[in-house]
This record gives C-alpha cells, structure tokens and sequence, in this order.
C-alpha cells in the first residue's frame, strides 16, 4: 500500500487527537504535527487552573449541542460519531479517569493537566507520530494531487493530507496565511468576557458570589442564570460568562454600552418580593430588614442593597414607606447596570468566529473547496461556553478528521463507529 502522509498544523488539543487517532487507525499513515512555538499543549496545561476541563458530563447530543452559541448544528451531527461518552471513554482506557465537579464539569481525577498531557504524550510515543517544534507555517498551496506546506523558514513539506488546527485568532488579519485558499472567514468577535461597570458602587463587594443570579441584557431577549461573582471592575462568573458568549455579537455592534437587569434572588420576581415584604411589614413588624435577610444572598450583598433602597439598620419592617418596599424590590429582583465598554481583550478563554461552517463537511471536517483539506478545534466558527464545551469540540473534530483521514488513506470504505475507543 501507498504510504501518505498526514501533516497538522498546531500542537494543541484537536491537533494532537487528531494525530493519535489517524496514526492508530491507519497505522501505516504517516503523521507529523507541526508547532509554530517550542511548547505543545499549552491551553490543555493550563485550562481549569491547571486541572484541565477536559469535557463536561451532559449525555445527550441535543443538551449538549445547545451549549454552542455559534456552531450548535453543526457540532450535533459531529457529535454522533464521537461524543462526551467516548471521550470519557477514550481516556479513561488509557488510564486516565475523570471524575464531575457538582456543576458538571468533567477533570482528570489526578486533578491536574499533565494526567492528559502525559497520555496525549505517550500515545504520540506509541503511535510514531512526529513532532516538529519551531516550525511556523507560512502558507499552504493545494498541488493537483496533495499539498505544499511553506514554512516560514524557507523549507517545504509535501502532505497528501493537511489538518488545520492552529486555534483561534482574535483578528481578521491574521488568516492572512490562508488568502490563498479563498476560504470565508467569520470575523472574530471576543466571547467569554466578564462585564466593565467601572467605579459602580458594587464593585465595593468583590468577591461576593450570588449562587444563582438571573441576568438578562435590556431590550433583547438574551439572559443567563447562574453564579456571578462581583469583582473590582464589575461582574464575572459563569453566569455572566455564558451571557457573554450569546451575546457576543449584539454587544459588539452596541461597542459594549449595554444595560443589564439582575435578579440576584431568583426565588422571587419584583411583584412576588414586593408581596413578601409586605407580609413582613405586618407580620414581623418590629423586626429590622438588617438582621431579616431571607433571602439566601450573602449578607454583604444584603446590606448593600437595603442602604441603595435607602433603608438605614434602625429601621424596621413596619417603618418601611412603599417607596422603599419598591425600590428594594427593584435592587434584589431587577437591579439595573449599565457597562460602558469593555474589559480588555486578553480576558478571553476563546474567540468567536474564525473559518465559517459553510465550508466544512460536518461528517468529515473536510474542506468543501479544497478535498484532503482538514480542520479542527477552535480555527473553526464552533465555540462553546465554560465548561469543557470547547475541549469537546476540539476533541471530536480531531476524532471525526482523524477517521476520515484514515479511512481514506486506507482506499477503504468509513471505519465502523465504535473504532471510537
Ligand atoms: C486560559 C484558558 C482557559 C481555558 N479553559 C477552558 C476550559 O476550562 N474548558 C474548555 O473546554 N476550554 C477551555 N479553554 C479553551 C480551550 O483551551 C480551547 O478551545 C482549545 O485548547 C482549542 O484547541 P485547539 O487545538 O483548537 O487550539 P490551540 O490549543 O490554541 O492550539 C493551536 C496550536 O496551533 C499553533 N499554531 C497556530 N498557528 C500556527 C502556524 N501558522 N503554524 C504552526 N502552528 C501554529 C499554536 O501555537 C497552538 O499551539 C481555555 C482557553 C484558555 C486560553
């Protein structure tokens, strides 16, 4: 048999599954990796403070694909041929075991990155796929039959395959490279960002946590629940995280001036909590609403709000004007804040956008325009919000990349499904 060669460009999560992966199916195959820097892996190592989120523990494709604000068909047919299970799977049989954090985030249960490093490493060993380090691509020329890879070096590289898999960009210009290929391109917007109210009052309490605040961007329809946690510049959090990647798009064309509404107390809605505060003014009316925090929030949050309805700790709840019982109504369930721009861009844990999905057959993660063409991971107009989304994407389209490239090296027809493990 012919031998090919398989040539990817990027050493970090999609690239290296997709090498292991193609090298084990086709054993024949020969694959190399190449980096643009002296490291492999880096966001693997330091993703999850260093414990790696590698995946998150949702078993159904249609949940799971949900959590893709940009690429969520996309991702659902992919996900048919390699999905959480068997990433869970795939690592757990090479001795690697996750175990689930109570919000569903999956880790190695060594708790750190290296456990993934070290078996990604290992299986590259086993597989004899090569690793060229230093070695950035400049350009790539799609030949009559295979590829020429330029490096910026000077030297050239022939490939019967090319998977792309160099991550995200955060500007247009720098897929620049890839003029040549006549690819669309999705431009990149931030997502992932914490929300900007400087000098707000508020940020007096950083640190403080609402566990399960609902906040919805004013005047659309957009709104996430979950954790936010105050910090000095503003708000943060997955509550606020998730928002943020929904809401990448709108909130660039508004250049980040935007009004949010928070309910921190999602027990209650404005009318609901104006109803429990007038039950206490009668039925606990010599108490005072400083020592009468029911509302679950942290103590500090409490008090913050009481003083912005201007109820000070001599009060108590039969001294309350309506006035006052609207306005705390207001603060605890639709507490208004307005952002002005944004933080900046170096926050971002990954970047809407990139190569738009109208170029790439889900089923094989293959260029339309450009056959023996791959691409994997985040180069792609797939993300995710927190929570292992994005590592999932990267590993099943190595995965689906990897299978297809195998299977056609091979001359064969595609390898049955369960050659996932
Ligand atoms: C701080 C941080 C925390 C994160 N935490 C999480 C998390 O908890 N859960 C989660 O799911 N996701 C997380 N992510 C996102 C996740 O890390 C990425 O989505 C994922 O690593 C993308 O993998 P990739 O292989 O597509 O790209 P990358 O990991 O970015 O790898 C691309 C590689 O390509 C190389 N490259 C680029 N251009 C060239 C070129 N021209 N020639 C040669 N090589 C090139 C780069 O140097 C790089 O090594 C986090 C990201 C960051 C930055």
């Amino acid at each position: 048999m012919e031998k090919k060669r398989l040539v990817i460009i990027g050493g970090g999560a999609a690239g290296f599954f997709c090498a292991v992966n193609a090298a084990r199916l086709n054993p024949v195959l020969e694959v190399l990796i190449v980096e643009r820097t002296g490291k492999i892996l880096q966001k693997v190592k330091v993703s999850g403070g260093g414990r790696c989120n590698v995946t998150h523990a949702c078993f159904e494709i249609e949940e799971m694909a949900s959590r893709y604000p940009r690429g969520e068909r996309f991702v659902r047919k992919a996900f048919y041929q390699f999905f959480t299970t068997d990433t869970i799977e795939w690592f757990q049989s090479r001795g690697v075991v996750l175990k689930t954090e109570p919000d569903g985030r999956m880790f190695p249960k060594a708790n750190t990155s290296q456990a993934i490093i070290d078996c990604l490493m290992q299986e590259i060993e086993q597989r004899h796929v090569r690793l060229l380090l230093n070695r950035p691509v400049e350009r790539i020329d799609p030949l009559e039959k295979g590829f020429c890879i330029l490096f910026t070096s000077g030297e050239q590289m022939m490939a019967d395959y090319v998977m792309l898999a160099c991550g995200g960009f955060q500007k247009l210009s720098q897929f620049d490279w890839l003029l040549n290929l006549n690819l669309k391109i999705t431009e990149p917007v931030p997502s992932l960002f914490t929300f900007n109210f400087p000098k707000h009052p508020l940020n007096e309490l950083m640190g403080v946590v609402a566990a399960n605040a609902l906040v919805k961007i004013a005047g659309t329809k957009l709104s996430s629940q979950g954790p936010v946690l105050i910090t000095h510049w503003g708000l943060s959090g997955p509550g606020i995280l998730r928002l943020s990647a929904f809401a990448a798009r709108d909130l660039v064309v508004v250049d980040y001036h935007f009004t949010i509404l928070v309910n921190w107390c999602t027990d209650y809605n404005e009318q609901t909590f104006v109803q429990k505060l007038q039950m206490l003014r009668s039925q606990s009316a010599n108490q005072k609403p400083v020592n009468g925090n029911f509302t679950g929030l942290p103590s500090r949050l409490w008090e913050f709000m009481l003083k912005q309805a201007g109820i000070d700790s001599t009060k108590r709840w039969a001294d309350l004007q309506s006035s006052m019982v609207n306005k705390l109504a207001k603060c605890i369930c639709a507490y208004e804040m307005k952002a002005a721009g944004k933080t900046t861009f170096k926050e971002e844990f990954v970047t809407a956008g990139g190569i738009a999905l109208s170029e790439i057959d889900a089923n094989s993660m293959m260029s339309k325009q450009h056959p023996g063409l791959y691409f994997g991971g985040e180069i792609m107009d797939v993300d995710g919000i927190t929570g292992g989304y994005n590592f999932q994407h990267a590993w099943t389209s190595g995965f689906v990349a990897a299978k297809h490239i195998a299977a056609d090296s091979m001359n064969a027809t595609m390898l049955p499904i369960k050659d996932a493990q």
